[in-house]
This record gives C-alpha cells, sequence and structure tokens, in this order.
C-alpha cells in the first residue's frame, strides 16, 4: 500500500468524513477501505513551505545565516546559557559530542540496550567499546543500579536514552557521572520538549544533550540534529570536526571579502553540517514544538484512560515537575491477554493501524550480540518488555476518533 504524506496544518481537518458522499459512481459491491492511522505523521505547514521556497530563492543553500538562527532559536528554547551546534543528524551529534569528549580506542561507554543503534554505532565508529546496561521497569530508561555494577575502570562516560520522551533522572543521572569520573552524552532524540524536576532536558549540566530531527521525531526537518552544550570546548570541537576539520567554514569565508580560499585543517574532521534548507524547517518547527507536544500529551492522556483495564503495560508519565514528550506510545502486551504481540500487530494491520516496535533491545541484535557475547537473559527487563512490545499511532492532530478506533481493536484482539 502507497502512504502519502498529506501536507497540513494542525487545525485543517485531515480526510473527507464517512458522511460525506463519495466523489464519483461507486460499485455496490464494493466496501470502503478502512481509513488508514499511520503509526506517525510529521506535520508540515504553509510556513514551512514558504521557509524553505524563501531559503531556494535566496541563493545561499547550504550552512549559512539560516542554520545560525536555527541555533540561536534554539538556544535561546533551552533557556539561553547553552550552546547549540545544528548538524545533518542526530547520530552525527553524538558521534560528535563522543569525539569531543574524547572517547576513543580503549575507553567504554555505558548504553542502556534498549535504543536506536546510533546510540551505540558512534562509540563504535571512533574505536571505544559500549557496555550494554538494562533499564528500568516502568521508565524503560538506563538502570543506574545495572550500569555501577558493569561499570569497568575503562568506562569514561554514559548516555542515557530519554525513552520515548520520558525525562530520565537526571540529578541521579549526574550523581552517579560524578561519583565515578564520567562524561554524560544525553540522547534527547525523542524529548523535545521534555522536562526532569522543571528543568528542560538541554539545559542540564551534562556535557552535550543531543536531538533528533528526522522525518518521525518530535520535530523534524526530513534529516537533522542539533547538540546542545554548555562547554565552549565542546561547541568549538563539534563546529570545527563537522566541517572537515577546517578553522572557518564557508559561510564565514563567503562574508569576508577577499579571503574566501584562506582556511586552515587543524584535523580530520567530518561533514555533518545541516543545510539553510533544512534549517528554514526547523525554525518554523521549534515554535510549534510546544504545540506539538500538548496535542501528542491529549492523545496519550486519552490512551491512558481508555486502554486503563486491558491486559496491556502503558508507558509510564512523567514523575510530578516533569513534562513527557510523548514522542511515541509504546506498550507491552501482558502475558496473561488472548493474543500475543505479533497478533496484535497483524490485527492493527488489517485494519489499516500503523504500528512499529521500539526497539529490538540492541543486545538481541546479530553485530552487538556477536561483539559482547550477549545471551538473550543477561538483560531481562528489556528483552521481556521487547517480547511484547508494539507502538502505537501518536502524532499530534491525532483525533478521539481515531484513538477510540485504535483501542476498540487493541481490545477485540486482546480481551
Ligand atoms: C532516531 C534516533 C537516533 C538517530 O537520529 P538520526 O537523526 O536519525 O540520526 C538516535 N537515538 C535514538 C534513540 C533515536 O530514536
Amino acid at each position: 500500500m502507497r502512504y502519502r504524506q498529506p501536507l497540513e496544518t494542525l487545525t485543517q481537518s485531515r480526510r473527507p468524513t464517512k458522511d460525506e458522499p463519495p466523489s464519483g459512481p461507486r460499485e455496490p459491491e464494493v466496501r470502503p477501505a478502512p481509513t488508514s492511522i499511520p503509526c506517525f505523521r510529521p506535520i508540515i505547514g504553509e510556513a514551512e513551505i514558504e521557509a524553505v521556497t524563501e531559503v531556494l530563492r535566496s541563493g545561499w543553500l547550504t550552512t549559512g545565516a539560516k542554520a545560525r538562527e536555527f541555533e540561536q532559536s534554539f538556544a535561546a528554547f533551552m533557556g539561553g546559557d547553552v550552546e547549540a551546534v545544528a548538524v545533518n543528524s542526530a547520530t552525527a551529534g553524538l558521534h560528535l559530542a563522543a569525539e569531543a569528549c574524547g572517547i576513543g580506542p580503549g575507553d567504554e561507554v555505558l548504553v542502556p540496550t534498549l535504543t536506536f543503534t546510533a546510540t551505540a554505532s558512534v562509540i563504535r565508529y571512533l574505536g571505544a567499546e559500549i557496555v550494554l546496561v538494562d533499564v528500568e521497569e516502568g521508565t524503560r530508561c538506563i538502570d543506574l543500579d545495572q550500569a555501577e555494577r558493569r561499570l569497568t575502570p575503562r568506562c569514561k562516560a554514559i548516555m542515557p536514552v530519554h525513552f520515548a520522551g520520558y525525562p530520565c533522572d537526571m540529578v541521579e543521572v549526574l550523581a552517579f557521572a560524578r561519583r565515578h569520573g564520567l562524561r554524560v552524552i544525553e540522547d534527547a532524540a525523542h524529548a523535545l520538549p521534555t522536562r526532569r524536576d522543571g528543568r528542560l532536558i538541554g539545559s542540564w549540566d551534562s556535557d552535550a544533550t543531543v536531538f533528533s530531527f528526522y522525518a518521525s521525531k518530535p520535530i523534524t526537518t526530513g534529516e537533522g540534529g542539533m547538540i546542545v552544550t554548555r562547554d565552549p570546548k565542546i561547541a568549538v570541537r563539534a563546529r570545527t570536526m563537522r566541517t572537515h576539520g577546517l578553522d572557518r567554514d564557508a559561510f564565514d569565508r563567503f562574508r569576508k571579502v577577499g579571503a574566501s580560499w584562506s582556511y586552515d585543517v587543524v584535523a580530520p574532521g567530518f561533514k555533518y553540517n545541516l543545510t539553510d534548507v533544512a534549517a528554514a524547517v526547523g525554525v518554523v518547527q521549534l515554535s510549534r514544538a510546544e504545540s506539538f507536544q500538548l496535542s501528542r500529551q491529549r492523545a496519550a492522556e486519552r490512551y491512558l484512560e481508555k486502554l486503563a483495564g486491558l491486559p496491556v503495560e502503558c508507558p509510564t508519565p512523567a514523575p510530578q515537575g516533569g513534562l513527557h514528550a510523548w514522542h511515541m506510545f509504546p506498550i507491552r502486551v501482558n502475558e496473561t491477554a488472548r493474543a500475543n504481540r505479533d497478533m496484535l500487530i497483524a490485527g492493527l494491520t488489517a485494519e489499516s493501524i500503523g504500528t512499529s516496535v521500539h526497539y529490538r533491545p540492541l543486545h538481541e541484535m546479530t553485530y552487538w550480540k556477536e561483539r559482547y557475547r550477549c545471551e538473550p537473559d543477561d538483560f531481562p527487563v528489556a528483552s521481556r518488555y521487547f517480547a511484547g512490545a508494539v507502538t502505537l499511532p501518536l502524532f499530534p492532530g491525532m483525533t478521539d476518533d481515531e484513538i477510540d478506533r485504535v483501542v476498540a481493536v487493541v481490545r477485540n484482539i486482546l480481551e
């Protein structure tokens, strides 16, 4: 089935309702297909399209004034007093952050097993090793007691992942890191905006926090990412390494007429800069981040209410003083249910309802399993969660009817 991404704003109605007459003559025996509900739907409005058009007409396409504006807006969104460095993916951002923290051969980094592979891959890019850690029941964030047990003298950093937008306990993470002399790189790919103890994820005292603007993330630029840091040394190093290790980027050379050919290479860097075309989308999307979160939160609250009593474990809401980004809605089918995870996914698919699974844990993936000789029961919490995991549709502007339809199918299959 082909799925076209509709262009729309939050307020526009999306589809003809079932009461509207069909546009042409219809065969009486053809049953209308159930309207599909995607697992996620990016929201792109006219403002994003206009912003891109403006950049395309301007004559400057790569990293320039728009990327700078996006960085400044992002730093301001985080409350100021931080540096934001725009990159072309969160993977690139995590790589640059770890490089700037000096992670290299001989080092180890603590990574939760329940995450996307990128969190761990960037550590291997640098020739260092990861140490997988199980997650907590409920929050599905890295379990610090387990991290303590797996700690070795070679551990140099910890990478907490704010799973699905649930805010990790940053007071505890930072205390743990201080106790053991670790750097902290937060994977905030799901976490915009997210708060813990009233404080935004991205504004805490970790070494760096990295956000993703991939198509299915809380805000999007198609592909993109942002490194946020309070450490000017990390910001400078990340800026240098994102453009080939040059001491000045193309826009800087362009602005200073007469010296555009003159630059030095100070390190063997990467090519991780964000284009102005993408940054233009990002500036608009960032201005909508809070309304997107609110809309997802309303949908999540309805799910929590309607799914209560069914044999599923729902995501844990943020504690007092926190804000859950509700980037997604991953549930776990209980062992007592009438059907298992695969049957639930098949049933939802048959009703044109999109699902996903976040995630098959890294210790069950061939590369990581073989490299670190993992056994399936090494990380019991993550494994048990994965066995029943299904991510239900959740996106800004999801209607009550859409949520109720998903819940009705879940109820039918599991009860
Ligand atoms: C999406 C994601 C990433 C990678 O983001 P990209 O922008 O696609 O590179 C990293 N970590 C987690 C947890 C993610 O979900």
